[in-house]
């Protein structure tokens, strides 16, 4: 069994009890939401000067949106079903964010009747879109391209300009009428603490000559990237929010303290979810390639295709727990159920797990709540999608 470096492992004692009676069908994930809750709170005690949007597509479930929203809490969204989603759930269309820079047109025109204001863009085509179709007062986030390293799962390469088309991109909305500010994303897990004081000053530098040239940026948006609890762990939250105020300090003083006038957004994803979901799988196969390899391949009823897309390239390495645990092990590979050769979860990745395990013990894979399960499919080779449960 793989420990996770990190001091503090999620309390999923609430989660535990249910999956301790529960014979509901596998795969399935299981979400305690009071966790979700409780991972609010400490995000906006460690950045206090921050508005948290949570960013809906990690775990886009009813009631972890209308947790939420009693919380306070603003979300980011990527498509007018999720814009529906948030309203459902009773958020004030006013503290949604359309963060997705691919935009229909008929799409931001969808988002401003129902009373959205503020759409991330890029390029200067989605911008004219928005000034047109985004409505009374529609607000434009400018997204950054920068690519700063350390982060398991990486978002820089599909989005954002230069910051010289930034800045350009400020000018121009000023000069169309439009609030605007900046965007990044240093990369979803990201785990070295530096990513957001780099990002900072390149923002602030390409502000600072926007407003030379009459742009009047008025907010920056933190992105996601803060950690879920994984096989390698990360630094905690605390450590988190003091990178992240000391960079905010340094590069946009006048975001922090009581008298702070420029706005700050952060767009958790990851951090709200990841450590309050369980997923359950089932061991349906444990098999050797050849009498004399000392691998097994487990197969698990849940794959690449039922949730786990993230084990792509084995960027997310999850903590495992079987019944089995504390007793001897051998090393693994780990795949899914399905008929087609790219459903292996970890084959590279060194993981282990106990000599005893066999066909019909469960597997559950943790901290599993984020982009898990809007990521399985309706039905590939007939294996029903993921399910959820919550406690
Ligand atoms: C996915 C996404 C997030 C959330 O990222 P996490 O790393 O999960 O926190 C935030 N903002 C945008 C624009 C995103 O696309």
């Amino acid at each position: 069994m793989q420990l996770v470096t990190a001091t503090r492992l999620p309390n999923t004692a609430k989660i535990d009890a249910f999956l301790a009676q529960t014979d509901a069908a596998t795969p399935f994930v299981v979400i305690d939401v009071d966790m979700v809750a409780e991972r609010y709170e400490q995000l906006t005690e460690a950045l206090p000067s921050a508005r948290v949007y949570y960013a809906v597509k990690a775990n886009p479930a009813l009631p972890i949106l209308e947790r939420l929203n009693v919380l306070g809490s603003a979300f980011d969204v990527a498509s007018p079903a999720e814009i529906d989603m948030c309203l459902a759930a009773g958020a004030d269309p006013v503290h949604i964010s359309y963060g997705n820079t691919i935009k229909k047109s008929r799409d931001i025109a969808y988002a401003a009747a129902k009373g959205v204001r503020r759409y991330t863009v890029d390029c200067i085509e989605e911008l004219r879109k928005v000034a047109e179709l985004g409505g009374e007062g529609a607000s434009v986030c400018v997204r950054l391209r920068h690519d700063c390293g350390g982060a398991d799962w990486p978002l820089s390469r599909k989005f954002g300009c230069d910051p010289t088309e930034v800045e350009n991109l400020l000018v121009l909305a000023t000069e169309m009428g439009m609030e605007c500010g900046v965007s990044f994303h240093v990369g979803s897990q990201q785990r070295d603490l530096e990513a957001w004081n780099e990002s900072l000053e390149i923002v602030a530098l390409l502000m600072a000559r926007s407003r030379r040239r009459g742009a009047e940026p008025t907010f920056v948006n933190l992105g996601g990237g803060f950690p879920g609890t994984y096989r390698e762990g990360a630094p905690g939250i605390d450590a988190y929010g003091h990178a992240v105020r000391t960079a905010l300090a340094t590069w946009f003083p006048d975001s922090v303290g009581p008298d702070a006038t420029f706005e700050v957004m952060v767009e958790p994803g990851r951090y709200m979810v990841a450590d309050a979901g369980v997923l359950r799988a089932e061991v349906v196969l444990v098999s050797r390639r050849s009498p004399l390899d000392t691998e097994r391949w487990v197969y698990l009823d849940c794959g690449k295709f039922h949730g786990l897309a993230e084990t792509m390239d084995e960027a997310i390495r999850y903590r495992l727990r079987t019944p089995h645990d504390g007793t001897a092990t051998g090393p693994v590979a780990i795949a899914g159920p399905t008929c087609d050769s790219a459903d292996v979860l970890y084959e590279k990745s060194s993981y282990e797990l106990p000599l005893a395990l066999v066909e019909g013990d469960m597997v559950d894979i943790l901290s599993a709540g984020a982009y898990t399960t809007t990521y399985s499919s309706v039905g590939f080779n007939g294996f029903a999608p993921l399910q959820e449960h919550f406690v």
